[in-house]
């Protein structure tokens, strides 16, 4: 990980969902990067963007917005073509399932885990915690920041575990999904972000290798 992206490499134009929530630190790491980062909060902006971020947030008040405004199933759509990173309320969002057999509130349903808000308590006992990271073939540290977090409390066959703390599973993967329960955004690590930008969504930009004949 980390080589240099070739000059005739697609630069993915990084969408940053900005219905609500913690959205701003993202755009300053995204842009330290060297990235665009464009604020999404029309299906128009989504259309324009390569890949998207979905920010922390309040999870049942970003649902709202999102219904409202026409992108919760803009967004199941983009998905088919594009990746898309949740952090916090974006991977409860993005779960199969929100705290099973004691809530009845919806999610797009496109990464196979069970998310369980609020798991850690209240605002009180947010806090930072050294966990794991595995993005470039082997494990290195990484400050997790956790904000009334959720916790992942099931993973589907074919979801990867790509962060934990101990044994807490904390960033997985399906496909080009990502989904973190912590925030990336406000640590001092880019190495998220840019897995996410450089691997996930440039991959899924590339053209098809032509067939043999
Ligand atoms: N507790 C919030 C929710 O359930 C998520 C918190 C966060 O995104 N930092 O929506």
């Amino acid at each position: 990980m980390n080589s240099p992206v070739s000059i005739s490499a697609p630069r993915p134009r990084v969408g940053l969902l900005a219905a609500q929530g913690d959205f701003a630190m993202h755009r300053t790491m995204v842009e330290s990067l060297g990235y665009e980062c464009a604020e999404v909060r029309t299906v128009e902006q989504l259309q324009n963007v390569d890949c998207l971020i979905m920010p922390g947030g309040e999870s049942t008040t970003m649902r709202k917005i999102l219904k409202l405004d026409g992108l919760w199933d803009a967004i199941r759509d983009f998905a088919a073509k594009h990746a898309i990173m949740g952090t916090c309320a974006g991977l409860i969002l993005l779960s199969k399932r929100i705290t099973p057999g004691r809530s009845d509130e919806d999610t797009l349903g496109l990464i196979d885990i069970d998310s369980d808000r609020n798991a850690y308590g209240s605002q009180y006992h947010s806090c930072r915690q050294t966990g794991f990271v595995a993005v470039d073939g082997s494990e290195r540290s990484f400050e997790m920041v956790l904000i009334r977090a959720p916790q992942i409390v099931r993973v589907g066959n074919g979801v990867e575990v790509l962060g934990r703390m101990g044994e807490q599973p904390m960033m997985v993967r399906q496909g080009n999904i990502l989904a973190l329960t912590f925030h990336p955004e406000l640590g001092e690590d880019s190495i998220v972000h840019r897995f996410f930008i450089e691997n996930m969504a440039r991959s899924i930009m590339l053209p098809a290798k032509s067939k043999a004949a």
